[in-house]
């Protein structure tokens, strides 16, 4: 459903992506390892229009998306759960949840997605008049996830799903990942913790210094030697 050809990107003069391919299929959660720096949030803030390439295609189902721009790309189902949440800090988790639903005007399909959302992080629900900035991290990272799932997308971008959560947040996390997979929406996680990325998707990706040095099915790199040895440290 996404497929990314050659995708060079550049700060400046500074260039970070160097011909990355990668794709996603339907059905599936895709994770991108790699460490501090690799190029994985402007991989994902280029698939969202966030960041022009100097080369390369983004194409998604069937469509050339490479030079549109944010909003448009979320109009066609693709939506980002950015790296540090960047609530709207002012307002209530309630409204960050409808800023999410901008594009859409069938209230009766935007109130089952509020259910969903609720029915995932019932503690949203309980704070769900609370100002953004005053929820914990794991709540705003809920909230996050929950303004990203209001525009109904079909493939969902993560970044950095369990920076600064403890691990049995994380777990909470992670099987709302699934359940919203189970319903129909494809994932592309990205994340440092390689454990957490490649146990619970089909496929990964490693990225190294803005290229891809490795990739397959997950299993398969989480045993894979030089993964093992470079980043579990084992
Ligand atoms: P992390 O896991 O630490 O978030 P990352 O893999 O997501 O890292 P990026 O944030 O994509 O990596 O950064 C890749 C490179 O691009 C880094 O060297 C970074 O300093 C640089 N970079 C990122 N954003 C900018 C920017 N706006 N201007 C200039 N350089 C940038």
């Amino acid at each position: 459903m996404l497929e990314v050809k050659g995708l060079e990107v550049a700060y400046g003069d500074i260039q970070v992506l160097w011909g990355i391919d990668l794709e996603i299929r339907e059905g599936e959660i895709v994770s991108i390892v790699g460490s501090n720096g690799a190029g994985k949030s402007t991989l994902i803030r280029t698939i969202s229009g966030l960041n022009r390439p100097l080369h390369g295609e983004i194409v998604y189902d069937g469509s050339n998306i490479t030079s549109l721009i944010p909003c448009e790309i979320v109009m066609k189902g693709i939506s980002q759960v950015p790296e540090g949440r960047k609530l709207f800090a002012g307002m209530t988790a309630y409204e960050n949840l409808m800023m999410g639903a901008y594009s859409r005007n069938n209230k009766q399909e935007i109130e089952e997605d509020l259910s969903f959302i609720f029915h995932l992080f019932p503690r949203l629900y309980e704070r769900k008049k609370q100002i953004a900035g005053t929820l914990s991290g794991g709540e705003q990272q809920m909230c996050a996830i929950g303004r990203a799932l209001m525009s109904h997308p079909k493939l969902l971008l993560i970044d950095e799903l369990s920076l600064g959560l403890s691990p049995l947040l994380v777990d909470n996390l992670i099987d709302a990942i699934e359940q919203i997979h189970r319903r129909g929406t494809n994932i592309l996680l990205v994340e440092q913790d390689i454990q957490i990325a490649l146990e619970h998707a089909d496929r990964g990706y490693v990225l190294e210094t803005g290229r891809i040095t490795l990739s397959g099915n997950s299993k398969e790199l989480l045993n894979n030697p030089q993964v093992k040895k470079s980043y579990l440290g084992i």
